[in-house]
């Protein structure tokens, strides 16, 4: 009876939103979600999407440079910029049409607007033209993502002091971009550009770029970063930026200046939870991130948070995950033991040339933990599909229990890093040991083959 259905309001419709929304559906509940910009979120519109066919643009130029090696000559690319724009709100525009597509097949109501908790159990949505919505719920999901952090010294104009929001693409194509922050997001910005023929500085705080990775992953990185002339500053934390008509200067608190035409602020994010009626409830919160147990469900009983608002791992893999888990909870399918969301066991991965993506736990940690491990690593030299490829850089290492053989983590550096690495997630997270990885036979010849040629 659809009068007896589950109400599920959904307040934000990026990864965590949507997958709750489709799953909820499928398993029998009356669904609406509230989305103020664009169905897939963020992710889609600002973030994953654009940045990786941005990248994917750059690798092409770069293979293109390197074409000689591979026996071709004359060839060679310059960017369009323009047409590079039309590509990415090309893709946009697909994935935003399949996610409405998907979500409309499964009677998922859309309501365009801003969504905000009036009580706990009562949603308004609020559209573009001022008139509201108010919509009975019996379970809410939070899921409005999160925005670039900006501190008060950075004049943020979109034009020549950028964050991430502003650069896919910039208004124009930076002659020289001073990235300011060495996380992730940071590193895959000076591969973009860099790649794209621009100058780039990168303003690192502390003593390595990727500070939170493992130092041998993050060498590789920092040593391709400066054979392809980043200026890289290291130890050096940025306090000021100055405009003036062509150029942006950015002050360290240790005396250095980097000079550039553009600076791009890559320093984290805040999560986008300050005006959607949290004080309406009795849902906790600590720093704007709604605090929940493994179910994702929040201090009252029938408000749940997905994706980067919950203050756990912030990828879209994650936020997707737990909107299918706070579906599967909400609609009363756990009431057993269960498989709780291992945040321990996510992959992730970085777009850079070469390529990082790393599972589980990683060699530096155990070290410093004094736990026991086995630590196997091959390089990519070794295999004839990396010749094959002409990039033989980076290796395979793999973490496994040396009382039992079982796959606690790896790291990955090189060409399809991000795609290998899945081999690896699937055996931490199935507990496969390294004989199963050994003994599995893979295709020759194949990249995958060091996987397995790293757990012999
Ligand atoms: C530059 C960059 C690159 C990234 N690349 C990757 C990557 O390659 N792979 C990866 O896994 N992760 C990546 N991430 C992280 C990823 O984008 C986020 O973890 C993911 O988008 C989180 O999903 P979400 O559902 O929490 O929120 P979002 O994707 O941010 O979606 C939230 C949605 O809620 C809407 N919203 C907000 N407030 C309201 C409201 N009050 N009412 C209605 N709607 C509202 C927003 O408009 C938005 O559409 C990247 C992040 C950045 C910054």
């Amino acid at each position: 009876m659809p009068g007896d259905k589950k109400r599920f309001v959904i307040i934000g419709g990026g990864p965590g939103g949507t997958a709750c929304a489709t799953h909820a559906a499928r398993l029998g509940a009356d669904v609406t979600v509230i989305e103020k910009d664009i169905v897939g979120g963020a992710a889609h519109l600002l973030d994953c999407i654009p940045s990786k066919a941005m990248i994917a643009t750059g690798s092409v130029m770069a293979d293109m440079k390197s074409a000689s090696e591979m026996g071709l000559f004359n060839v060679d690319a310059g960017l369009d910029f323009e047409a590079l724009r039309k590509r990415i709100s090309g893709i946009e525009d697909r994935l935003e049409g399949s996610m409405t597509q998907l979500l409309t097949s499964q009677g998922v109501k859309v309501i365009e607007g801003t969504g905000r908790m009036l009580s706990e159990t009562l949603v308004e949505a609020t559209a573009k033209d001022g008139s509201t919505t108010q919509i009975e719920a019996d379970v809410i999901v939070l899921s409005t993502g999160s925005r670039p952090r900006v501190p008060d010294w950075a004049p943020v104009d979109g034009e020549r002091v950028l964050t991430t929001r502003h650069a896919y693409p910039p208004p124009e194509l930076p002659k020289h971009l001073i990235v300011i922050g060495s996380g992730v997001t940071g590193v895959e910005f000076v591969h973009m550009f860099q790649s794209f023929g621009c100058e780039v500085s990168l303003i690192v705080s502390r003593q390595q770029v990727l500070p939170e990775k493992d130092p041998e992953v993050a060498g590789v990185l920092e040593q391709s970063f400066l054979d392809r002339g980043v200026n890289l500053l290291i130890g050096a934390r940025a306090e000021s930026i100055e405009k003036s008509d062509d150029t942006v200067r950015v002050n360290c608190s240790d005396g250095r200046i980097a000079e550039g035409s553009h600076v791009l602020l890559a320093i984290g994010s805040i999560p986008n939870t300050d005006n959607i009626g949290l004080e309406n409830t009795s849902v906790d919160h600590e720093w704007g991130y709604v605090k929940v147990d493994h179910n994702c469900l929040s201090s009252v009983s029938n408000i749940y948070a997905a994706g980067d608002i919950s203050g756990k791992l912030p990828v879209a893999s994650v936020a997707t995950a737990q909107g299918r888990k706070i579906a599967e909870h909400a609609m009363g399918l756990h009431k057993g033991p269960h498989r709780h969301i291992d945040y321990e066991k996510a992959a992730s991965a970085i777009f850079t040339n070469p390529e990082i993506a790393d599972v589980g736990v990683a060699e530096a940690d155990a070290f410093a933990e004094g736990r026991k491990i086995r630590v196997t690593k091959v390089p990519f030299a070794s295999s004839a599909k990396a010749l094959i490829n002409n990039d033989s850089r980076g290796f395979v290492k793999v973490v496994s229990d040396p009382a039992t053989g079982v796959v606690i983590g790896g790291s990955i550096v090189g060409r399809h890093a991000a795609e290998l690495i899945s081999v690896l997630a699937l055996a931490v997270t199935a507990g496969l040991t390294v004989s199963d990885l050994a003994e599995s036979l893979f295709v020759h010849p194949a990249l995958s083959e060091v996987l397995s040629e790293a757990a012999e």
